[in-house]
């Protein structure tokens, strides 16, 4: 515990949540700090500047004690506050879900133009949902589309539920396209999915956070990364539509092999994309018209 006394400002407790955090090992320590400070005050991003000089309420100091001791002991920043941002949407998490990451936003978004793009009603699927997140994403986006999603863990299913609300959306439970409807033959314009790509053998090198905490099956993608990569590739022309796009992320150094799968299952336009840190992050492939 870090012990803020009363009258502790708010100054005070980013320095000693910061000095906390830092000594546990968290790489980004400050800017940690800030984002738990801005959620027990109850402030926007950014809005701790303002109030430096005031005494933290006792009901914050004591939330804020309490999320410090769980990050300092590993548990993933995210769990710990609650929700992870994505685009503009707060996407709730918690032990059993894969935490959006920001550069999924990219893969999202692309979905979302092909989806506009689309002629007449169109359909999207988000397979292996996890949170919800991109079928959230892409609910606000293209608000007149037919949208499923499916998630094969019930741990994450249940973070999809809740974060998926009352949006219409239709969350089906099963392993990538299994759960589809028949009728969808042929007929998705846009298939979307963040599968597991980290290649097993880097499994016991990624951050403890993420390797104790979040659920191995969003992760694992076999020995090369790519197996259920290549599942979604082999699958998904019977459910695309003439001319419609199947959008994938995947790992910085999976673009060649991702592109070699697309090839050879039939797609066209075949394009791998860097997110915002120039890295290697996604691929898509339109299927014949
Ligand atoms: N970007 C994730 C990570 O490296 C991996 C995501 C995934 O496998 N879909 O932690």
């Amino acid at each position: 515990m870090i012990g803020l006394e009363p009258g502790t400002t708010v100054a005070d407790a980013l320095r000693r949540v910061t000095a906390r955090l830092a000594a546990a090992g968290c790489v980004s320590a400050e800017a940690e700090a800030r984002w738990l400070l801005e959620e027990v005050l109850e402030l926007p991003a950014g809005g701790l500047a303002a109030r430096r000089g005031e005494p933290l309420p006792p009901p914050a100091a004591g939330a804020l004690e309490a999320m410090v001791e769980r990050r300092a002991g590993g548990e993933p920043l995210q769990y710990v506050i609650g929700w992870a941002p994505f685009g503009s949407l707060r996407i709730e998490v918690g032990e059993g879900v894969f935490v959006p990451r920001p550069e999924t936003e990219l893969v999202a978004d692309r979905a979302a133009r092909h989806l506009r793009a689309a002629a007449g009603p169109a359909t999207a699927v988000d397979l292996c949902t996890g949170s919800g997140a991109i079928a959230c994403f892409l609910r606000e986006a293209v608000p007149d589309a037919r949208l499923l999603a499916t998630e094969v863990d019930r741990a994450a299913l249940a973070w999809a539920r809740r974060n998926l609300g009352d949006r219409d959306v239709e969350l089906l439970e099963g392993d990538l396209d299994e759960p589809l409807p028949e009728e969808l033959h042929g007929r998705i314009d846009v298939l979307v999915a963040n599968v597991p790509y980290v290649p097993s053998g880097q499994i016991p090198l990624l951050p403890h956070d993420v390797r104790v905490h979040e659920p191995p099956v969003a992760l694992d993608g076999g020995a090369e990364g790519l197996d259920v990569f290549a599942r979604v590739v082999e699958r998904a022309g019977r459910w695309l539509a003439p001319g419609g796009w199947l959008v994938c992320e995947i790992g910085d150094d999976q673009g060649d092999a991702a592109t070699a799968l697309l090839d050879k299952a039939g797609f066209e336009e075949i394009a791998v994309m860097p997110d915002l840190t120039g890295r290697i992050r996604m691929v898509e492939g339109r299927w014949p018209r």
